[in-house]
């Protein structure tokens, strides 16, 4: 588009304005094309090239563009997506990582079907950012639209830590202090977070509410050292009315940054500042917690969420596939709950591949498209891949203790297994690169994506290699 033209300009800007929110991927993947077609103070409409960058920037950047928009052009203007030319002979855009700290190297050795499934949540900025509607809420992530308590379908094994977010959004530090969420991956625990902040916001617009990674806590913990800045580090998150942190097991092995979190835990609890955490294990299960920590993590409620049973799956697919669109039919639905056992996300992904085979296809939702839609995420589901299995595997193979990769030895002996592991769960479970990092000794994500990066190097050169990946992974698969 003419950049030197008044609606030139104005993209140009709005279009720095998003580059500042998303990750340089992301940017690339679904922005570098847009244009605009219609800017009026009432209404902006954004032109994309086909229906599938309309689909996806509706569904996962529409707060993004939003927030950029009404940054730009003042007001809040309402914000449309359409499509405006008709599509040309390339392909389907390459899809972005599902989150922020993947992008690159990890990108290409993600296994094909984590690449075409949509992610359920906006990349993490690494920083925090104020959200346009709240005066005082700050968060590493815009709250997404879908992760509201409506949308979360309660069931038996998630019911406790519904029920216990809805009491701490409405009676904030009267109910739980802190409200502890645990579980493994994909079970709602971010989605319980966000819903939370946004219900308490919607009651309070004026609440002060930092809802952030754990792993943005601890990078701006170091940067603020680094800068001698903790003043402003402390006043940052200690004069808060509500301080969410998500993935908090991140903690583990951070000796500095627990501490800060200690103190900064003290303040608030002592002042009846509300604290809402979530994790993939137990407090008592998180690698090198300290004690007291644990134990004050117990002071509220520790509850967690396990995976769904086949109604609540069932339901939970009825609800997904009709806000995407048109409710499958029952027989549909039944096939995908009764396949996808392991995690909500998962069930999103099957979703989201049946639906837009039958658009590509132009054939309507029935039990056939859907069983060839699904024939790669039931092969992957039957046997679920865990961390624990690629481990025994691997050090099997290299004569290893399983300890040893826990540990903070380097030598070659130790530290090429332990990074074999780090790509063989890259590739095989939906595990984040930060999930992985703290399952092998606490090491942070850019470790991970290091040793992605180096293995991916070196087994392009060494075939030995490439066949031994191979080899481990089939046998993970089968034990
Ligand atoms: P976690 O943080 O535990 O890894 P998320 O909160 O990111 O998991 O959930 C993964 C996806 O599954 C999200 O898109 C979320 O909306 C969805 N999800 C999980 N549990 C439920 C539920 N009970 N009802 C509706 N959607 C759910
Ligand atoms: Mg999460």
């Amino acid at each position: 588009m003419d950049r030197s033209s008044p609606s030139g300009d104005r993209l140009g800007a709005v279009l720095e304005s998003v580059r500042a929110r998303v990750s340089r991927q992301q940017f690339e993947t679904w922005f570098r094309k847009i244009r605009i077609l219609e800017a009026e103070p009432e209404r902006v409409v954004v032109g994309v090239e086909n229906a599938f960058f309309r689909d996806w920037i509706q569904t996962y950047y529409l707060e993004v563009l939003r927030a950029s928009v009404a940054e730009v052009m003042g007001g809040r203007p309402e914000v449309a997506v359409a499509v405006a030319a008709p599509e040309g002979g390339a392909g389907p855009p390459p899809a972005p990582s599902s989150r922020d700290s993947e992008a690159g190297a990890s990108a290409a050795l993600a296994p094909r079907a984590r690449q075409e499934r949509p992610h359920g949540e906006h990349a993490r900025t690494g920083t925090l950012i104020p959200d346009p509607r709240f005066p005082n809420f700050y968060s590493d992530v815009p709250l997404a639209d879908a992760y509201t308590f409506e949308r979360f379908i309660v069931g038996p094994t998630n019911g406790l830590a519904h029920a216990a977010a809805l009491a701490v959004s409405e009676k904030p530090a009267l109910s739980y202090n802190p409200l502890f969420l645990h579980g493994s991956v994909g079970l709602g625990k971010t989605h319980l977070l966000q819903a939370t902040c946004r219900s308490l916001l919607e009651g309070r617009p004026d609440l002060r509410i930092l809802y952030l990674s754990c792993e943005t806590f601890a990078n701006q913990f170091i940067q603020a050292v680094q800068s001698g800045d903790l003043k402003n580090f402390r006043y940052r998150y200690r004069e808060v009315d509500v301080l969410v942190i998500d993935d908090i097991h991140f903690l583990a092995n951070k000796e500095r940054t627990q501490e800060e979190f200690f103190h900064t835990f003290n303040q608030l609890y002592h002042s009846r500042r509300q604290i809402i955490l979530s994790s993939d294990s137990h407090p008592r299960d998180i690698p090198s917690i300290e004690e007291r920590l644990v134990s004050r993590f117990k002071w509220g409620l520790v509850t967690e969420i396990e995976p769904p049973g086949f109604e609540t799956r069932l339901q939970i697919v009825r609800a997904k596939s009709e806000q995407r669109g048109t409710r499958f039919p029952e027989d549909v639905c039944e096939l995908l709950a009764n396949q996808i056992t392991s995690n909500i996300r998962e069930v999103e992904g099957a979703i989201y591949k049946v639906a837009s085979l039958s658009e590509l296809m132009h054939r309507p939702i029935d039990l056939a498209l859907a069983r060839e839609a699904l024939r790669d995420a039931a092969a992957s589901s039957r046997r679920q891949v865990t961390i624990e299995s690629i481990v025994r595997v691997v050090t099997a193979h290299f004569g290893v203790k399983a300890v040893d990769l826990q540990s903070k030895k380097r030598s070659r002996s130790v530290a090429h297994p332990r990074q074999v592991c780090m790509v063989l769960a890259r590739r095989l479970t939906g595990h984040s690169l930060v999930e992985i990092g703290g399952h092998f000794g606490g090491r942070d994500h850019t470790t991970v994506l290091y040793a992605l990066n180096k293995v991916e190097r070196e087994q392009q050169v060494d075939g030995r290699l490439k066949d031994l990946l191979e080899a481990l992974a089939r046998e993970v698969r089968s034990v």
